[in-house]
């Protein structure tokens, strides 16, 4: 039945779903979420919002939704009250750190939290602990953009704004399937595409996108390094070089140049499984465009090469004068969380304070230390998967989860499980009972992004407004509100008491923050970083000066193609891809209790038909797929859309626990674990 009472209120937000961040005008009536619409007029998503941001909002009311805190007694998550739950966590850090020292405390913060939730819980963990045992889901994601970008080019983030796309000529889209897991960028990029301009899709799966593409290279799971290097050949071979730019704002060609002979068409086509022909008709393609654009996501990073693979995909950028131009449009990581660019922007991440202002500097230790009052460690602090591994060694004793659903989101399960009970003390703030949760000594109820109030920033780098639409439900409390309740019960005062009063401080102590506040950004709408000054925009379009590499030229990378942790073999013949799908996100813990759910309620395990029949697993049928890691159960869908020898599955349900496979093998630079390639076999769950 439609309801048709009146509207009591209605707050503009930005989503709290994907990187692309929406801006959203949330209607409220009788402090229940009515209906939710995009913004006319909003920058990045222009009156368009997909299925997430607009439909899936009743999380917010779900009967299961924590309100009380829980404690461990006896083996059990039993209720207490807030004033316990906190004492319990203070006391036991305290003891924790006092037997073991800070460093056997590790925080892992949220990219679904707020900056200056992030920026709060870096802080904490450094001044009120004492450690730089903080990391944040950019480690399972983009963490090889950050590092390959910053090689590159000298900061960690995209080049250009999204609105580039307005005048592109050619879209080089590579590991991403943004109709599914970015749906306005993916539309976008579909109406660039119907408008004229080429499209080159690399992408082991046969996307919405690969579909429509003027080439699609259907590179093997694992070889984009060899891909872009073949790419970068071509444009050498045929001179499609911005040689100007070249000579004047770059580095490295020579070197370049001298591995790129390895790389001719056909033999790139025998490592990547691609035609040599389909090769050289990409290279030109992006060789001969004047503008071109390059969009890339999780398929480039989560790849034990992922820093290789972004900085010889950024190669191809820079080869072709598409960087720090006039004109030109660029490279743009698609980041896959609302808030996973701000979270590693705010400094929760082992080696940097916000800014990326590097821990080990004395002059920047100083700054810090003088503002906050108190000495901090100067020793890089432990990366996600390194506190995992120092957990089972018994050196790390207490970790402090701010919602995330680690047990389920990150690679290689059972490991993490194991982590997770060999610590003293497991705290989390969730807004359900998720699987970490499960392994918690302490679970504290907290408020979703329609409660906050804050800032996000997109995969564009902008800074955007995050209003509460709804009064955190009772008994739950935002995480910003949480961290400042636990200082003070550790006797200890964090400053900056509200949301605005810490984007100040971080503005304060952050040149390339300098000129954010939210009062500036209620006044101005959104704003891209760096943003210096309060008398000057942000910067959409970066490096048009110079690079800010130390020598101020854009560093290209001679890289050679290594092959993947794991290669298909005798006892593990597939390769098992993983990816998301459009309705849901993420873990599902939002999603999967919203009516999405009825438009997918399930997982399914993709192989091609050719495998399924010789298998004899026909469609519906139950598989077991096996690594050398786990085993989990799923439906068989047989589809054209995964090569032969390969399957693709999404990590969205508990009852489909695909990284139960996924391997620990990690980017040698930065410890971005290598989802897109775990070596797998299948076999029918029961006989037929
Ligand atoms: Fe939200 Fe992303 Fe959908 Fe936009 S595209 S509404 S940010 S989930």
């Amino acid at each position: 039945l439609l309801d048709l009472r009146p509207i009591t209120a209605t707050t503009t937000t930005t989503c709290g779903y994907c990187g692309v961040g929406c801006t959203l005008d949330v209607h409220v009536r009788d402090d229940t979420v009515a209906a939710i619409t995009p913004t006319h007029g909003a920058p990045v998503n222009r009156g368009h919002a997909c299925v997430k941001g607009r439909f899936a909002h009743t999380f917010t009311s779900a009967g299961d939704r924590l309100t009380t805190p829980l404690v461990r007694r006896d083996g059990q998550l039993v209720e207490t009250t807030w004033d316990e739950a906190l004492t319990t966590v203070a006391r036991r850090l305290a003891d924790i750190r006092d037997r073991h020292g800070p460093d056997s405390i590790a925080m892992i913060s949220s990219a679904r939290a707020t900056n200056e939730e992030n920026y709060l819980a870096q802080k904490f963990i450094r001044t009120a602990i004492g450690t730089n045992n903080i990391d944040n889901c950019s480690r399972l994601c983009h963490a090889p953009s950050a590092a390959g970008l910053t090689a590159a080019f000298g900061l960690a983030g995209g080049t250009n704004p999204l609105d580039d796309l307005d005048h592109t000529d050619c879209i080089l889209l590579a590991g991403a399937n943004p109709t599914e897991a970015h749906p306005v960028v993916g539309a976008r990029i579909k109406q660039r595409v119907l408008a004229g301009a080429r499209l080159i899709v690399v992408d082991p799966r046969r996307t919405e996108l690969a579909a429509l593409a003027d080439v699609h290279l259907q590179a093997r799971p694992g070889s984009n390094v060899a891909v872009f290097n073949g790419i970068a050949h071509q444009l050498v071979e045929e001179d499609l070089l911005a040689h100007d730019f070249l000579d004047r704002r770059t580095t490295g060609f020579d070197d370049l140049a001298s591995l790129l002979a390895d790389y001719p068409p056909e033999a790139v086509g025998a490592i990547a499984d691609v035609r040599p022909a389909d090769l050289v008709t990409a290279a030109r393609l992006f060789g001969q465009a004047e503008h071109p654009i390059i969009f890339y996501g999780l398929g480039v990073t989560e790849h034990a090469h992922g820093t290789d693979g972004v900085r010889t995909l950024a190669n191809l950028a820079i080869l072709r004068g598409a960087v720090g131009t006039p004109g030109c449009c660029g490279i743009l990581p698609l980041r896959g969380q609302n808030n996973v660019q701000g979270a590693s922007d705010m400094g929760a991440l082992p080696d940097v304070l916000p800014g990326y202002q590097h821990i080990t500097d004395p002059t920047t230790r100083a700054r810090f230390e003088h503002v906050w009052g108190c000495a901090l460690p100067e020793r890089p602090g432990l990366r996600i998967p390194q506190m995992f591994d120092a957990a089972i060694a018994g050196d790390l004793r207490a970790l402090y989860v701010i919602g995330e659903d680690i047990a389920q989101s990150d690679p290689h399960s059972s490991h993490v499980r194991a982590a997770l009970d060999a610590c003293e003390l497991v705290v989390c703030h969730d807004m359900f009972r998720s699987r970490t949760a499960e392994h918690a000594d302490v679970v504290l109820p907290a408020a979703s992004f329609l409660e906050k109030d804050g800032t996000f920033v997109n995969f564009d780098r902008r800074f955007q407004r995050v209003r509460p639409a709804l009064a955190p439900l009772d008994h739950t409390a935002t995480d910003f509100e949480i961290l400042q309740r636990l200082a003070t019960t550790l006797d200890i005062d964090l400053g900056c008491p509200t949301p605005a009063q810490a984007m100040a401080e971080c503005a304060a102590l952050t040149p390339m923050f300098a000129g954010l506040s939210h009062q500036r950004l209620d006044a101005e709408g959104p704003l891209h970083w760096p943003c210096p000054s309060v008398d000057r925009p942000g910067e959409a379009v970066l490096y048009l000066d110079q690079f800010a590499t130390p020598d101020g030229l854009a560093a290209l990378a001679a890289l050679p193609y290594l092959p993947p942790g794991e290669q298909a073999d005798a006892d593990f013949p597939f390769l098992l891809v993983t990816g998301r799908r459009l309705v849901h996100y993420n873990t599902g813990s939002m999603t999967r209790r919203t009516a999405n759910l009825e438009l997918l309620p399930t997982e399914t395990l993709e192989l091609h038909p050719s495998d399924a029949a010789r298998l004899g697993i026909p469609g519906g049928a139950e598989v077991t797929i096996t690594s050398r890691w786990g085993q989990a159960t799923l439906t068989a869908h047989p589809t054209t859309d995964v090569a032969p020898g390969q399957v693709f599955a999404a990590f969205h349900f508990p009852s489909a626990p695909i990284n139960e496979l996924t391997s620990p093998h990690t980017d040698a630079a930065t410890d971005c674990p290598e989802y897109k390639v775990t070596a797998v076999h299948i076999r029918s769950a029961v006989d037929w």
